[in-house]
């Protein structure tokens, strides 16, 4: 199985107060698959994201991606990890603001500064033509096409959305929808997405459900054709 979480805890303590932010949670998935987090809002769904995308740690538990388990992994093995294996995609977008959209994508493209595949990226996003602008001078559906690019850059094995149209109208929700169907088509990414709206839901092969650090559904949704 491409991703397996078995078994995952996690606390935080504030004070003299621990929080069981996730109990055993498990759950796997395959490569190629696009699955959703739904849950209300504390269930722990970013903490999970934030464990498997290898930026939190988790008290308990392992996490593996292709065969690779990365609870077990040392600090500098999960800096590579998080460079060359993930990507992010952020509900505010998390744009550098004083550089432009090119040079947003070039700053996360450390391993290739290769101008043509920028280039390649951002018309696969439908942003060429806005290279030379900056984060300001774009629509919030623009802006995110962009976050898009810049977690692709990198090729990354699973793309991680943390409520990537929580800031979006209905419309413009519907085309980031879209963008990241056919990025799961065109390069086979795995694709995890948290998000409130249950519309997005009818898009993943996946659904999951976490209530209080628990899963409470796991639904494979046998309409939408896997990638791979
Ligand atoms: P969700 O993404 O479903 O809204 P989170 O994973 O963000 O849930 O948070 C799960 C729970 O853990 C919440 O109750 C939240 O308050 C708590 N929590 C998250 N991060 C921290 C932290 N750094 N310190 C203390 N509590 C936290
Ligand atoms: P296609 O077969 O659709 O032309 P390619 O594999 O030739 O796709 O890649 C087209 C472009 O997309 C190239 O610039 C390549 O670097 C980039 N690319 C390929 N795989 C991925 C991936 N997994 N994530 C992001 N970009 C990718």
């Amino acid at each position: 199985m491409f991703l397996e979480v078995n078994n995952l805890v996690k606390k935080y303590q504030t004070g003299k107060v621990t929080f069981q932010a996730l109990k055993n949670t498990s759950f796997t998935m395959e490569q190629g698959q696009i699955g959703v987090i739904l849950g209300p809002s504390g269930s722990g769904k970013s903490t999970l994201l934030n464990i498997i995308g290898g930026i939190d740690y988790a008290d308990q538990g392992r996490v593996s991606v292709g065969g690779i388990e990365i609870t077990q992994m040392s600090d500098k093995q999960l800096t590579e990890y998080r460079r060359s294996s993930v990507g992010f995609v952020f509900q505010f977008y998390n744009l550098i603001p004083n550089l432009t959209v090119y040079e947003n994508i070039e700053v996360s493209s450390n391993i290739t500064k290769d101008s043509i595949k920028i280039d390649e990226m951002l018309e696969a996003v439908g942003m060429k033509e806005f290279r030379d602008r900056f984060p300001r001078e774009l629509s919030g559906g623009q802006q995110q096409r962009v976050s898009i690019a810049r977690a692709l850059i990198k090729k990354p094995k699973l793309l991680f959305c943390d409520e990537p149209t929580g800031a979006l109208d209905y419309n413009t929700s519907k085309e980031i929808l879209k963008l990241l169907q056919e990025v799961n088509r065109k390069y086979h990414t795995t694709i995890l997405i948290i998000t409130h709206n249950n519309a997005i839901a009818g898009i993943a092969h996946r659904k999951l459900r976490l209530r209080s650090g628990e899963i409470v559904e796991d639904m494979l949704n046998e309409n939408v054709v896997s990638a791979e």
